[in-house]
């Protein structure tokens, strides 16, 4: 089965020493795409230096929620400033977390906003972290808002590691929003993921590990690895019903469409 990992931070420290290995683990399994999304100014800069070394990942920079307060001027020019670069493919990660809310949610805003705006100056994807407290869903409904603002011209958005209700993801889909789902959706209290992934149009979803975050069942518990995207691979193709090998070709397809990769640069 071929398999992509939209969203996989190989540049976090756990990856220091043995990066290599981790990537050639998920070549042999199937991963012929990884998106390295960024969350502050050093982790987007090193999403470009991985891109460097291994022309077949993607780079993207942006503000994560969390370090919503923590970025500085310097550091925003810099993320701004390597938006442009060809090698970056998406803005992110941002989005809102009010859920551990380790940056106030005024400031959570503000920052969604600007990486939005980067987003749509662009014209790349924003990728979009979302999270409330267990069963509730304010983020969900606050992002949703923040979106509508754009009226008909919305930016381009990839919802990363899908939590919320099954009417959240109708509405992001009415909004164009590609939805990305992780190891996450086993977790008790994520059971709406399935849902969606049965409702979700074939070319609208994605997979993810979120490493080194967020094992699905049988991963490593200490650091997930983008081999490990195939545990959520093959639960998205048994509740759609998918044979597995059609739905590889189509997770392929849906990342280059989303990410608009030139010709000439696959592996
Ligand atoms: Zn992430």
């Amino acid at each position: 089965m071929r398999l992509v990992d939209s969203h996989c931070h190989l540049q976090a420290d756990r990856f220091d020493g043995d990066v290599d290995e981790v990537l050639a683990a998920a070549r042999e399994a199937g991963v012929e795409r990884i998106l390295v999304p960024g969350w502050n100014a050093w982790s987007s800069a090193a999403a470009l230096d991985l891109v460097d070394r291994h022309p077949w990942l993607n780079a993207a920079v942006g503000v994560h929620p969390h370090d919503a307060a923590k970025v500085d001027d310097d550091d925003w020019e810099q993320i701004a400033q390597s938006a442009r670069d060809p090698r970056v493919v998406a803005i992110g990660e941002t989005g809102l977390d009010y859920d551990r809310v380790f940056s106030p949610i005024l400031a959570q805003l503000s920052n969604l906003r600007r990486n939005l705006a980067l987003a749509v100056e662009t014209g790349k994807p924003a990728i979009l972290h979302c999270r409330s407290p267990q069963g509730e869903r304010e983020a969900q409904d606050a992002l949703l808002r923040e979106l509508r603002i754009f009226g008909s011209d919305p930016p381009r958005i990839v919802i990363h590691s899908y939590s919320g209700p099954l009417d959240y993801a109708v509405e992001m889909l009415e909004l164009g929003a590609v939805i990305s789902v992780s190891g996450l959706a086993f977790r008790e209290g994520e059971e709406s993921t399935a849902d969606v992934v049965r409702l979700a149009p074939a070319d609208r979803l994605l997979v993810e590990t979120d490493s080194p975050f967020l094992p699905p069942p049988g991963g490593p518990r200490h650091r997930n690895t983008p081999e490990w995207v195939r545990v959520t691979a093959s639960w998205v193709a048994d509740l759609r019903g998918t044979d597995p090998d059609e739905l590889g070709d189509q997770l392929v397809a849906t990342y280059d469409e989303v990410v608009s990769r030139p010709v000439g640069s696959r592996p």
